[in-house]
């Protein structure tokens, strides 16, 4: 399951909790569970989600106080966070988007909606996951028909590394280290050596070149890489 979007549901009530984690598996993410509110941060310490579901009545620490802690967390801060509330009152919401999540979702909800929203905050985490293509200056990546064009010269790229430009250009800028590409493009539970990542960026930049354009990737001493 390389490359899916990692969804966090956070619910205490495990009737609910499995019928969400249920239908966001059906649209083909990956989902992690807690049942609790120091169970969420220690797994999102330990995981990095791409997106949280969370309870606002989870017992100890509360979905408002486990909301607050992330948004505060220089690591965890740009992660979306979907609030469930069974309160419906517009204080509630006004609180719970104060408290930094970045929306809000009332019970009884629709699972329908809730996977709309969820969508709609992946499409800003994770464009190649919800979108249809990605730009970057001339480079254009079209994930509905898999195909890779430069300055609107179709290239020619292994499967590995097509996933390993998309994940770039996900996030143009962004300075990937080797361990986050080699979860990102080849499945966190795959053992692949870091020299690996070394070989196929080498190849993509290969086949970015074809047409004598310029190097779009650049290495980080030290660090990993990034595009532009
Ligand atoms: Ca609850």
């Amino acid at each position: 399951m390389a490359g899916e979007p990692v969804v966090l549901v956070v619910e205490d009530e495990p009737a609910q909790r499995e019928v969400l984690a249920y239908n966001i598996r059906a649209e083909g993410f990956d989902v992690m569970t807690a049942a609790a509110g120091d169970e969420a941060l220690v797994a999102v310490r330990e995981t990095p989600p791409d997106v949280i579901v969370l309870d606002w009545m989870l017992p100890h620490v509360s979905g408002i106080e486990v909301c607050r802690q992330l948004k505060m967390g220089a690591e965890t801060a740009r992660i979306p966070i979907i609030m469930l509330s069974a309160r419906s009152e517009e204080t509630d919401k006004v609180r719970g988007l104060e408290t930094g999540a970045d929306d809000y979702v009332t019970k009884p909800y629709s699972v329908a909606e809730l996977l709309a929203r969820l969508r709609t905050q992946l499409r800003r985490v994770r464009p190649a996951t919800v979108g249809e293509r990605l730009e970057y200056e001339d480079i254009l990546v079209d994930l509905a028909e898999h195909r890779v064009f430069r300055a609107d010269v179709p290239l020619t790229l292994g499967p590995t590394e097509f996933r390993l430009l998309t994940a770039l250009m996900e996030r143009p800028g962004r300075v990937w280290s080797r361990e986050q590409l080699l979860d990102r493009v080849w499945g966190r539970d795959i053992y692949v050596d870091s020299r690996t990542v070394d070989v196929h960026v080498g190849r993509l930049r290969k086949a970015l070149r074809a047409s004598d354009a310029g190097d779009p990737i650049r290495t980080v001493r030290g660090a990993g890489y990034a595009l532009g």
